[in-house]
């Protein structure tokens, strides 16, 4: 049984097709400059080489229709007919407080993300139309919406709610919601699993590690609390995201220079973090570690601060589940950089956690990194958010 994964951009679309028998990847793709001159599909069935169609894309209709031809054309596909895929399961941001889990789509969950654009601008129109083309060009075949605002919604109202006025819950939902779900839920699932941890009562933190970064705790598999909020600008210090900050500073900003709101927030997602803290030397973690080697100052505070960051989360999280068992690293810089776990793991003697270094010196591969006599499992558990979605995908249509 074969599942497609499809995780549409407002001009891109990604799709996996997975073999659920043994969780294969059979093809993967990606259609870009959707409704722009230059559309390109690159379809990569495993395998096999790589096959790239140079061809109009007004919509992600008929980037879906291309992406079906690709996995049935006679060289390069690797199904016969669309009968031999099950169902798609689609990526979809925000769910609002309408769902707390995935869900095959029908008028009323289409109707949630709509209501939700406000939410997921950015996201949620994309994902709409990823479903809808879907829904055109294999009409009756089951779509599921796997959200990446679930795993945040069992949070406890005292986790959840911003010390602000009540009414604004009431009127505008707003509340923490926390992202990148879908991997603390994979992540924290398997780290329960290879970790032989207790499935029930498993205390977890996740630290989800890439350009986007956030962490989560969550015990039994179920989020207490993660660090993303109304939108992934809060929490840690990002590749380009300022994470916490008090909020006083963007009206000090905006009055010194004279911008309004909207630029202040763009300069919060897009030129901060450590991009921003390094004086502009890079967003990307390997350029700041190449520039902190060569002497450059700010690139050496800028990781620091970003290493602190996590580390006083891990000490905030532990707090609030009264104890941790297990610390799981994911994502770009969780899965590769040896340094910057070892750095993290450094701050946390006082939990009784050890790593051992032979172990730690991996890159991008299942393995409990702590030493023995670690009060605490530490681990690297690479994410895979489009196996979580075809497992969701599965499991509700099956
Ligand atoms: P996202 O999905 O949020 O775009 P990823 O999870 O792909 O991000 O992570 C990208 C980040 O991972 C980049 O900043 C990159 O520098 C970092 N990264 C990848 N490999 C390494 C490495 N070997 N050492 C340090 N950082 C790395």
């Amino acid at each position: 049984m074969k599942i497609l994964v499809i995780n549409c951009g407002s001009s891109s679309l990604k799709y996996q097709l997975i073999d659920m028998n043994d969780e294969s990847v059979v093809a993967k793709g990606l259609c870009e400059r959707i409704g722009i001159e230059g559309s390109k599909l690159t379809h990569q069935p495993t395998g096999k080489d790589k096959y790239i169609v140079e061809q109009p894309m007004p919509d992600h209709k008929v980037a879906i229709g291309l992406v079906l031809e690709a996995l049935q054309d006679a060289e390069h596909g690797v199904v016969k007919s669309t009968d031999e895929i099950a169902a798609v399961g689609h990526r979809v941001l925000h769910a609002g407080t309408t769902y707390c889990e995935s869900i095959v789509v029908n008028e009323d969950v289409k109707r949630v993300i709509r209501e939700c654009f406000d939410l997921g601008p950015l996201h949620n129109p994309a994902n709409l139309m990823g479903i809808e083309a879907c829904e055109a060009v294999m009409p009756g075949k089951a779509n599921v919406a796997v959200w990446d605002t679930a795993f945040g919604m069992s949070m406890p109202e005292k986790a959840y709610l911003y010390a602000i006025p009540h009414e604004y819950y009431e009127k505008y939902s707003i509340r923490r919601y926390g992202f990148h779900g879908t991997s603390h839920m994979f992540v924290s699932g398997e780290a329960i699993k290879f970790g032989k941890l207790d499935p029930e009562n498993a205390k977890v933190i996740v630290c989800h590690l890439g350009n986007g970064a956030s962490i989560s705790a969550s015990i039994g598999g179920k989020c207490v609390d993660t660090s993303m909020g109304l939108t992934p600008l809060e929490g840690l210090i990002m590749g380009t995201r300022s994470g916490d900050i008090d909020p006083a500073v963007c009206q000090f900003i905006c009055n010194k220079e004279g911008i309004d709101i909207n630029e202040m927030l763009n300069i919060l997602n897009k030129k901060s973090g450590v991009l921003g803290m390094s004086g502009g030397v890079s967003s990307d973690f390997r350029d700041i570690e190449s520039a902190r080697a060569e002497g450059n100052h700010l690139a050496d505070v800028a990781l620091q601060a970003f290493i602190y960051r996590v580390a006083k989360y891990i000490g905030a999280y532990t707090a609030a589940m009264n104890g941790v068992d297990a610390i799981a690293f994911t994502a770009g810089v969780g899965e590769n950089d040896i340094k910057s776990r070892k750095a993290i793991c450094e701050y946390l003697g006082y939990l009784g956690v050890k790593i051992d270094d032979d172990a730690n010196n991996i890159r991008g591969e299942r393995r409990v990194i702590s030493a023995a006599d670690s009060k605490v499992k530490v681990m690297l558990i690479p994410t895979n958010e489009e196996l979580a979605i075809a497992r969701e995908t599965l499991r509700l249509t099956k």
